[in-house]
């Protein structure tokens, strides 16, 4: 019934603990209602893992038993407005055959391994275009999953609020196998950038996050610079082969070298240093030596593709969202944190930090934007020493500036810090959860302390 069975590493090298029993190949979607009703042989938690590429313990094996879903892997059917596929399909993979047929999903991560089941229950934040979606499960229309009683369950977009619990439901309400996705014609993004100080960052952020597009930020406390890159769809721009990696002077100029230095010069691993550049940074360092003018590219085409051993590459940031009205205030005190931190400490995170700007979105109950407009603040590590320590000051600086964490990229989140930031939305999912999974079939300890 599945492909095999073995016995799993307590820990990996980046320090996230999963100590599962068992880890199973699951081969067909058919055998979840046996895997979740013998729980002799396949001890509780029952856990999904798709590429196991997430920051904490969301997946957590706990002496149980780990159902990785690499195997269903078919993308089952193209539509014009949507994709139906399997939740092993890594993101990658899905996104490139749907540029194939001209299309593409409404956000692109920058990351190919997400799985398509991770994607639908966990909280993938991205930089957005518009009010409500902001988050991969957004895109989110149809669910197929099997309960913790073994029952299979199709769950649409007309069950609104059902559908908002299970976009970020961690696998524990259900397992999900089959997702059907929104999709839209594939279209040009126009990508500008802008180097501000601090200063000159809050006197223009209204004008800044009025003028339309997706906003990621790459943010140097230390040297005072933060880079505002801007997304814009445009139907009209030309996205020639020829003319893909064009790029303006003052991007050469300014952005390569905060880039080239901040983030290659502490990279020891050879690999490793390919693996930190983001798709966008990599797409501009193969044009440097092109001089010409603006940047067009098709979404797809900043995704890279991140080692298939994800513990080579997990320990690298965290993510907290603030309310947008108050971030330039909020991203001035994360300066004076990172640097009293610096002096008390001797450590600073030493890669650039990312931010996104994310529109509200509600389409799922632990959406980071859920309360409204936001922008993250991602500090970024090797995993040097003096790491850790710092995330859980960070955590405790981004909570009392009423934060918004996630579960699945917020690194030693604590109970009290997920109680301030969801609140009643916490109450609300242990209620259901608490009714749907009576005998704690999928809960794991990770979820049991911080959700309940
Ligand atoms: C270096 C790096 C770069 C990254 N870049 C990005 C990025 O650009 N954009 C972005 O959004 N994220 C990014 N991430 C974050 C990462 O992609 C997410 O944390 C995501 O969860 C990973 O997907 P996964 O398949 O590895 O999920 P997993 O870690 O395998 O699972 C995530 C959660 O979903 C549950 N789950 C998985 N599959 C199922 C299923 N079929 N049914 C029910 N529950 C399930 C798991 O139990 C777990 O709780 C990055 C991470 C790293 C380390």
């Amino acid at each position: 019934m599945v492909s095999k069975v073995t016995r799993s590493p307590g820990a990996d090298s980046s320090g996230i603990f999963r100590r599962p029993r068992l880890v199973l190949k699951l081969k067909r979607f058919e055998d979840l209602p046996a895997i979740l009703n013998k729980t002799k042989s396949y001890p509780t938690p029952i856990r999904m893992v798709g590429a196991d590429y997430s920051q904490t313990r969301c997946v957590g094996g706990d002496g149980g038993t780990t159902v990785d879903t690499g195997a269903l892997d078919k993308i089952l059917e193209f539509g014009e407005t949507f994709v139906r596929a399997q939740a092993g399909v890594r993101v990658g993979t899905l996104v490139h055959a749907l540029a194939e047929r001209g299309l593409e999903l409404p956000l692109t991560p920058e990351m190919g391994q997400i799985s398509v089941g991770a994607l639908a229950v966990a909280t993938l934040p991205q930089a957005s275009y518009e009010t409500g979606v902001a988050q991969m499960s957004s895109c989110v229309s149809e669910l197929k999953l099997i309960t913790p009683q073994g029952k299979q369950m199709i769950v649409t977009e007309r069950e609104r609020d059902l559908m908002r619990v299970l976009r970020s439901s961690f696998g524990l309400l259900g397992l999900v196998h089959e997702v059907v996705m929104r999709v839209r014609p594939l279209t040009p993004v126009k990508i500008d950038y802008q180097v501000h100080t601090l200063k000159e960052f809050a006197a223009r952020f209204a004008s800044i996050v009025k003028a339309p597009g997706a906003l990621r930020l790459h943010i140097s406390p230390f040297s005072d610079r933060i880079t505002v890159e801007r997304r814009t769809l445009d139907e009209s721009a030309s996205v020639s082969r020829s003319g893909i990696w064009q790029i303006r002077n003052s991007v050469m100029r300014n952005v390569l070298p905060a880039f080239g230095s901040t983030v290659g010069s502490v990279l020891a691993a050879p690999g490793l240093r390919a693996v930190m550049l983001s798709g966008v940074q990599r797409a501009l360092r193969a044009t440097l030596d092109r001089n010409t003018r603006g940047v067009v590219m098709y979404a797809h085409e900043w995704m890279r593709d991140m080692p298939k051993e994800s513990w080579k590459a997990r320990h690298t940031y965290s993510l907290w969202a603030f309310p947008e009205a108050d971030y330039p205030k909020i991203l001035a005190e994360y300066f004076a944190f990172c640097r009293s931190y610096y002096k008390e400490h001797r450590y600073r995170s030493n890669l650039v930090t990312g931010s996104s700007r994310l529109h509200q979105d509600r389409g799922s109950l632990f959406s980071a934007s859920y309360s409204g407009p936001m922008f993250t603040i991602e500090p970024s590590s090797t995993g040097d020493q003096g790491w850790d320590d710092f995330l859980i000051d960070f955590n405790d600086f981004a909570s009392a500036l009423n934060g918004t964490p996630t579960f699945n990229q917020t690194r030693a989140l604590q109970l009290e810090h997920v109680t301030k930031s969801f609140g009643e939305r916490v109450k609300l999912f242990r209620a259901l959860r608490q009714r749907t999974d009576p005998l704690n079939r999928l809960r794991n300890s990770y979820f049991a302390y911080l959700l309940g």
